[in-house]
């Protein structure tokens, strides 16, 4: 399988599908990257990459200049490819149910390019899809499209991809583990050996299994990250009435157990992000039509809603009424180095301070074009942080963007008009911000702060 023989194609080209494409392409696999939206396709051709994800406009830009990436909306272009991914959307329907109508298209479009194929092509869900679409739903309509058997002229098998925005780039070069359900054992030999041509001596364990396991693989995976950070949100939602405990503390030292690790052990607003709210939404119901109550994901779920709520809490400890207050919000993004604001914390807490009165103004490095859209325009943007806090009457940390962490007690007493400060992120030490009115999820309050402010807020 050499490269520059080994034709790549990938339908979708978001998050995924564009990570999944440059990277491919950086390597020198011929990879043609196809996208039903034009202006996309025209915008990424140009070289521009629509979201923000680091490190990837210069993967791009190499894979456009050197003629091993190819960007269009022809599906023709597919005839050619030896494996073919499926990276569109599964976004929610309303019942929190997965909507497979992008992965059925993709999957008729791709069967019908490859009619006319010479020779062996594998194609790869890499979707997160519920246990059972690959074999159940995106097989027959490959094989009713191509009028070819999937098993014997066509491959087919399930890799969900386990990448982080904001890390995507890396993710991709440097995977944990690759996941690879296929029922064909011509399908996982040829998946396999093409991933060992790619990652080299540095292939990561490699799990072979069957589509169902794989599919499942990627809900569970999402499932236990949110439900352990929605563990330390509860611990941390106890820890802040207890004087003289910090969650901080307790998250570093549990985490030093092995059996339960460090990571995903951050307080914070609760988690946002495009997958792990529609991934246990998908779950649930997935779940539900089997005849089983997720409790313990649908709890998860439930304490990550709530925990807007408590970040307000600690914003009225501060400022009593909310009502015609000016209150600043930094960060937007759901989190630092991505500019995607989908099921962002920030967008609900905006809306409930709206909501109570209070005028509020937001700031983010480069997500409040995102934001803008999600918020009406009774929100105000500042143009950066210092003039998003003047005036102020109290701001709250929303995003761990690094330039927030530059910000020091003596800049929020200086520019906002009363020094009110709500450490959503945990961004900040709390000894280096004793001189103003300063709260912290998780932080019970030992060093007077909270009476000092209780006093002043009655
Ligand atoms: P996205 O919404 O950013 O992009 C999907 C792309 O697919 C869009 O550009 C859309 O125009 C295109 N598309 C839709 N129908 C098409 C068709 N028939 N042919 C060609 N293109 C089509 O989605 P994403 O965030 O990249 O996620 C893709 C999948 O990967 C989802 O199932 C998601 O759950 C999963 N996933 C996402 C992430 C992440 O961090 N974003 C991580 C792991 C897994």
């Amino acid at each position: 399988m050499h490269p520059r023989r080994h034709r790549i194609g990938v339908v979708g080209l978001g998050y995924v599908g564009l990570c999944t494409a440059v990277t491919f392409a950086s390597r020198g696999f011929k990879t043609v990257g196809i996208d039903v939206e034009r202006q996309k396709v025209a915008s990424i051709k140009a070289g521009n990459v629509p979201i923000h994800e680091p490190k990837m406009d210069q993967l791009l830009r190499r894979g456009l200049h050197s003629g091993s990436l190819e960007v269009t909306d022809e599906f023709s272009q597919l005839s050619k490819a030896d494996t073919v991914y499926i990276t569109v959307g599964t976004p929610s329907k309303s019942d929190g149910s997965i909507d497979l109508t992008y992965v059925e298209n993709a999957a008729g479009q791709i069967g019908e390019n490859l009619r006319t194929r010479r020779g062996y092509c594998v194609i790869v869900v890499k979707s997160t899809v519920i246990p059972g679409t690959t074999s159940s739903r995106v097989k027959p309509l490959i094989e009713q499209a191509s009028g070819r058997k999937v098993g014997r002229e066509l491959g087919l098998c399930a890799n969900p991809e386990f990448l982080r925005e904001g890390t995507a780039i890396y993710d991709s070069f440097h995977p944990d583990k690759l996941v690879i359900g296929a029922d064909d054992k011509n399908a996982l030999k040829w998946m396999t050996h093409f991933y060992k041509r790619f990652y080299g001596s540095r292939t990561p364990p490699i799990i072979a299994t069957t589509p169902e396991t794989a599919e499942m693989i990627k809900y569970a995976s999402n499932g236990f990250l949110a439900t352990k950070i929605s563990f330390i949100n509860t611990v941390a939602n106890i820890a802040q009435n207890i004087p003289g405990v910090d969650v901080e503390v307790i998250a570093q030292a549990i985490g030093l157990d092995r059996r339960i690790g460090p990571l995903f052990l951050k307080a914070g607003p609760g988690y946002g992000g495009s997958c792990f709210h529609k991934d246990l939404q998908g779950l649930i119901e997935f779940s539900r039509r089997l005849g089983y109550d997720p409790i313990l994901i649908r709890t998860t779920e439930e304490v990550n809603e709530h925990q807007a709520e408590e970040v307000l809490k600690l914003v009225q400890i501060l400022l009593g009424s909310l009502e015609a207050k000016r209150i600043t919000l930094l960060g937007l993004s759901f989190k630092k180095d991505t500019d995607d604001v989908r099921e962002a914390v920030s967008i609900r807490v905006a809306k409930h301070l709206r909501k109570r009165g209070a005028r509020v103004v937001a700031y983010d490095p480069i997500a409040m074009p995102n934001a803008r859209k999600a918020l009406d325009d009774t929100v105000e943007f500042a143009s950066d942080p210092r003039t998003a806090l003047k005036g102020s009457d109290c701001c709250v940390v929303l995003t761990e963007w690094d330039e927030f962490r530059r910000l020091t007690a003596r800049d929020y007493s200086r520019l906002m008009r009363v020094p009110n400060l709500v450490d959503a992120r945990r961004l900040y030490r709390p000894a280096d911000f004793r001189a103003i009115r300063f709260l912290a999820i998780g932080l019970g309050s030992n060093n007077g702060l909270l009476r000092t402010t209780q006093n002043f807020s009655s």
